[in-house]
Formats: C-alpha cells, sequence, structure tokens
C-alpha cells in the first residue's frame, strides 16, 4: 500500500462508483442522478470522485461557488449545482461558467439576471421552495409564485431546475417527508397552471432515493449513500447495497510495557489494573479523530481489537495490545475504520460512540490526513495538506 508517515484516509474511488450504480438503478428510468459533493465530497475529495463516476453522473452538487469553481479548475464539465447561497462578488464568474446558483428570493434573481445581461450569458437557476426545513427557500403562497413567474421573464436568466430538501425523509416515520412533497406538488401545480414548467424538478436526497422512491421527480440528490454509508439507522439498509468508500488508518510509533496501577496519558483516566502492554498511535483529534473517544473506541491491529486507554490527545492515541495475539511493533499499522481480517470498525460505530453522527465523522477528518485514492486494486491518486499557500503580507 501506498506509503504515508502516520495516518492516511484510504478512499476507494470504485465503491463510489459502484455505490452511484446501485443507486441509479434503484431510481427510475430517466431520473437524472446529482452526486452530492459538497464538503470536499464529505470528506473524500470532491474532484477525484468527479473524475471517477463521470458519465454515470449528470449533475454535481456542491455547497459554496468556490467549491464549484474548484471543479470547474479541474475540468469536471458536467452541470454543477451550488446548494447554499452565492454572494453577488462571485456572479459573473459563475455565469461565465454554466454553474447554477440556488436561488431563493427575487432580488438575488434581478441581480443575476443584470449580470447575465452585462456578460452577455445565461444564468441558470435552481428555484429553492420552502416545504418544511425552514432553511432556504421561497415560502410557498400567492406572492412566491407570482415572484418565481417574474423570474423566469427576467432577462438572461433560465430557471433550470426546482427544488426542495427534507428535513426528516431518513425517519421511520414519514409523515414529515410525504407532508413536504405535497407542498412541492402543489407549488409545482400552481406554476403549471401558470404556464411555467421547470424541466428539473428535484427534491430527493439518499433517504428518499432508498424509502421512498415514488418522490424521484426529475432528479434526486445522492450524498451520504454515495460515500456508502446509510442516512440514519432507520432507513431501509437492505434495500441498496451499499460499500463504504473510506478506511482510516494510522502507524503505530512507540510499543512499552508499563506496571499494574501506572495511569495513561492526559488527566491519567486509564490506569492499568495488570502489567499493560501499551501501543501508541499516530493519529489524534487534531486530525479530526474525536476525542470524546478516549476510553470508548477500539482501533484494530493484527486483526483484532484493541481498546483505546486514556484520553485522544491531539495527534497520538494509546491502546492496549496486551490481549493480542500477535506482538505490535513500531510501524505496524493500525486500522481506525475499515477492515482488518474479518474484523471490521464502522464510521457508525465511532461516530455513535463519539456522539455524532457518520455525516459529520468524515467531514471533520482533518488536513493533516492525506487522501489517498484507489481504483482497480491501485493508488491511482493521492492528495495532502502539508504545504499551505497563503496570501499574507505582514
Ligand atoms: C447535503 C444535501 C443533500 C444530500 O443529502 P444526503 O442525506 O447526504 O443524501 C441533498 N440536498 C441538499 C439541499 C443538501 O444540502
Amino acid at each position: 500500500m501506498e506509503n504515508y508517515s502516520r495516518a492516511a484516509a484510504f478512499i476507494d474511488l470504485d465503491a463510489i462508483y459502484d455505490n452511484l450504480k446501485a443507486l441509479k438503478d434503484n431510481t427510475k428510468a430517466g431520473t437524472k442522478l446529482c452526486a452530492v459533493i459538497k464538503t470536499d465530497g464529505y470528506g473524500h475529495g470532491a474532484v477525484p470522485i468527479a473524475k471517477r463516476i463521470r458519465g454515470l453522473a449528470d449533475f454535481f452538487a456542491v455547497a459554496t461557488v468556490e467549491e464549484a469553481f474548484n471543479l470547474r479548475r479541474h475540468q469536471v464539465e458536467e452541470p454543477i449545482l451550488v446548494l447554499g447561497h452565492t454572494q453577488e462578488e462571485a456572479f459573473t464568474r459563475a455565469i461565465k461558467e454554466e454553474i447554477r446558483l440556488n436561488v431563493y428570493d427575487y432580488e438575488t434573481a434581478e441581480r443575476l439576471s443584470q449580470a447575465a445581461v452585462a456578460c452577455k450569458q445565461t444564468a441558470y437557476i435552481h428555484i429553492k421552495v420552502e416545504t418544511g426545513m425552514n432553511r432556504l427557500g421561497f415560502q410557498p403562497g400567492e406572492q412566491s409564485l407570482s415572484e418565481v413567474e417574474k423570474i423566469v421573464n427576467l432577462p438572461g436568466i433560465f430557471v433550470e431546475g426546482l427544488f426542495s430538501h427534507y428535513s426528516r425523509a431518513d425517519e421511520t416515520d414519514k409523515q414529515s417527508a410525504e407532508k413536504q412533497h405535497k407542498i412541492f406538488s402543489r407549488f409545482e401545480e400552481e406554476l403549471s397552471k401558470r404556464g411555467i414548467e421547470i424541466p428539473v424538478k428535484h427534491t430527493g436526497n439518499s433517504a428518499v432515493i432508498i424509502d421512498l422512491p415514488q418522490y424521484d421527480g426529475d432528479m434526486v440528490r445522492a450524498g451520504i449513500a454515495l460515500y456508502g454509508m446509510y442516512p440514519s439507522d432507520e432507513v431501509d439498509m437492505g434495500r441498496i447495497p451499499l460499500r463504504p468508500a473510506l478506511s482510516l488508518k494510522a502507524k503505530v510509533i512507540y510499543v512499552k510495557t508499563i506496571r499494574k496501577g501506572e495511569a495513561v496519558g492526559y488527566g491519567g483516566t486509564f490506569v492499568a489494573e495488570r502489567d499493560t502492554r501499551l501501543a501508541t498511535i499516530a493519529i489524534g483529534y487534531g486530525d479530526g479523530y474525536p476525542r470524546n473517544l478516549s476510553n470508548k473506541g477500539d482501533v484494530l491491529l493484527h486483526g483484532q481489537r484493541a481498546p483505546i486507554a486514556g484520553r485522544v490527545c491531539m495527534d497520538q492515541l494509546m491502546v492496549d495490545v496486551t490481549d493480542l495475539k500477535e506482538p505490535v511493533k513500531v510501524g505496524d499499522e493500525a486500522v481506525l475504520v475499515g477492515f482488518d481480517g474479518k474484523e471490521h470498525i464502522s464510521v457508525e460505530e465511532l461516530a455513535a460512540l463519539a456522539g455524532t453522527f457518520n455525516y459529520e465523522f468524515v467531514c471533520d477528518l482533518g488536513k493533516r490526513i492525506p487522501r489517498i485514492y484507489l481504483s482497480g486494486g491501485h493508488v491511482v491518486g493521492k492528495k495532502d495538506y502539508f504545504e499551505d499557500d497563503y496570501q499574507i503580507r505582514l
């Protein structure tokens, strides 16, 4: 495996491709698939993912216009939708790069129209409708309907999409999602009555693709499922087979035996109840490995579980390896997330122990963790953040 110094995340790009394929196979024919690769692809790396699933994904979605610019800079030429807010300063560049912006008020559309006219190009937009999340979106009703009608007629504007987002589609009880879907459908119908047909209507996230395929619409937006994780443990995990794309590994950098009664780590929160073989692993909360896993999480070494002893430090953690069959030595590779022989630690296991959830766990993996990309059983790329670029004048 590719060499790394302390800790690394291995991203199986083929798993992401297969997950997307499985999701696509479970949507009705003709439904476009939008791959949500915001927050640098949920921490996995947006650019290599976009390149690997090229041709299979019809659309990409990111949270910020800067994320969209970065994809364009890396020759990602598919349609890209910005799900969040975009500041006016970025309008002209976004229009020139055919980046689809989310519009949820009339004034923004007006300013985009002016920018589009000024640069003699078309601004593609997706209009967001509020259906229950109460984050961003036009409030359904007469006023919004006439504002959308005005937007459709603005010069330089092409309303390509109409969309909304579910707040509770991942729960067993689908009443809330049902209500949101009804509100969206009604808004769509009202626009229709006014002669407005927007080509790409989309509301579905991963939970909808898995549990509510009848809500697919013209396009669905797959985020967490793309990476091989389920949006919650309440969705039907048997329906679409997914494979986690990420594994996380770190090196053993020191091994020793401490005496019964000795304490380990800050605060001395682990006290050895026996003479204890202890391994120090080169990963900590400074890398995004949660400190809440102190005295809770396990790591895998030689295919066996070893419990974390004491508090997770910023740059290291210690594990009790006394019970391992094979002796642990410096340079051994510990698996923090993923498979080691028959043993397995999932993101969900660690996230639950740390009091968080899978989405946050992967997004939080930090800048000190190089991402190593695999496809066809080979390393096909690598990214690290070891050398920072600054625009600074002191
Ligand atoms: C993040 C996000 C998604 C993807 O959600 P998943 O649960 O990860 O599939 C879809 N739509 C919007 C608007 C989002 O913000």
